[in-house]
């Protein structure tokens, strides 16, 4: 066993504390990294909080690490120690089934192994623990190439935000002459921003407060909707191919931004919060619009995003904290006041 320094809650209303968790050693095929950066994801708070259902503590949250390999085991070929990596949402997936072998392991019919808060079969009946934490062993086919342009801190949180936003931005076409909104600009948002951009639409963000403008238009952004302005949405009728709603509450007018879809359009759901959303059944009919959702991306193609992140230079926008600050990066966090994404400088664990 290999002991890692890490930070934990121990229940649900925290707070984060040092702690000592323990790792399984090296095995043949697998990777262990130095973890230098540990990106916050709402994804975190929704877990810790168990806002998403009851939870086994204690847990070190985390999915999107950054770091350096550490050791490796003598069967792994793809990495040396000294390559900069990265590890996302999954650390696991049974390989075999007709999505594994498709590369979406992200719909592993078995179950993908969450990187963390999900039961660890390597370590009988414990549970993963994630990045905020000094180590990890991950097999390698679960661990990404950092590209060399791309600095540690600002790479981290596109193992999480970045193929979140790239897959359905990749997956429904966004590129040259389409028009792409995004719904909030938060750790998620603000890397479809970059991303959709970078692909060649026409991005417009959709903000619930006027704050964010100046930054909006600074990261790419072509048009910029303060939707808590009275009748904003309506404005918008049948204007976009596409959206990408990022939003973490179910608090928002659902039905009134499918009507910002053009006839065929589709939003895109990546916002998970735990309550329902209710849609009216006349949003999605007049104008044969699609409402669907999508789950982080499969490990090719978090690589494929990687590489066109490294290709034009899109890291995140961060604020760097020490550990000692995650409770109060979580509650900033909740009042949408992170930008635009909030990195752990590990060695301050
Ligand atoms: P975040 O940084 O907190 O960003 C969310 C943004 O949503 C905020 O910055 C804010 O943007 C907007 N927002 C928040 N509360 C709102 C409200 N009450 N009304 C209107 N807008 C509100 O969170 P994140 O890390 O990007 O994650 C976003 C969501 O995606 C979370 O639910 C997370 O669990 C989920 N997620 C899903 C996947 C997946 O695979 N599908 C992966 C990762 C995360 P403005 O200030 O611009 O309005
Ligand atoms: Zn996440």
């Amino acid at each position: 066993m290999i002991e890692a320094q890490a930070r934990g809650v121990f229940s649900a209303d925290g707070p984060f504390e040092k702690t000592t968790i323990t790792r399984r050693d090296v095995g043949p095929k697998d990777v262990l990294i130095e973890i230098k950066y540990a990106g916050i994801c709402h994804s975190d708070i929704h877990t810790a909080w168990q806002e998403w259902g009851n939870i086994e503590f204690p847990l070190t949250p985390g999915h999107e690490i950054a770091g350096v390999v550490a050791q490796v085991g003598p069967a792994v070929t793809k990495y040396k120690v000294g390559d900069r990596v990265g590890v996302g949402c999954m650390v696991d997936s049974c390989g075999e089934c007709e999505y594994c072998q498709q590369g979406l392991e992200q719909f592993c019919v078995n179950g993908m192994v969450g990187t963390y808060n999900s039961v660890n079969k390597y370590t009988d009946g414990e549970r993963t623990q994630g990045g905020y934490s000094s180590h990890i062993v991950v097999k390698e086919d679960f661990v990404l190439r950092i590209p060399d342009g791309l600095e540690l801190d600002h790479a981290a949180p596109l193992l999480c935000a970045g193929i979140t936003t790239y897959s359905p931005l990749h997956h429904w076409g966004a590129g040259p002459g389409k028009k792409v909104a995004v719904i909030g600009l938060g750790g998620l948002g603000h890397m479809a921003v970059k991303i959709a951009h970078a692909m060649g639409a026409e991005v417009t963000v959709l903000s619930h407060s006027d704050k964010k403008r100046d930054d909006s238009i600074r990261l790419g952004a072509d048009n910029y909707v303060n939707t808590s302005e009275e009748g904003a949405l309506k404005k918008l009728a049948n204007t976009y191919d596409l959206i990408i709603n990022t939003v973490s509450s179910a608090d928002i007018d659902l039905t009134g931004y499918l009507q910002t879809l053009k006839v065929d359009g589709t939003l895109v759901n990546v916002g998970a919060p735990a309550e329902h959303i209710p849609v009216q059944a006349g949003a999605l009919i007049g104008g044969r619009r699609s409402f669907a959702g999508s789950l982080i991306g499969g490990i090719n193609e978090t690589q494929e995003m990687l590489d066109f992140c490294g290709e034009h230079n899109l890291g995140a926008e961060i604020e760097v904290i020490s550990a000692d600050d995650i409770d109060k990066a979580y509650d900033r966090v909740m009042n949408s006041d992170v930008r635009y994404r909030f990195v752990i400088d590990n060695a301050t664990l």
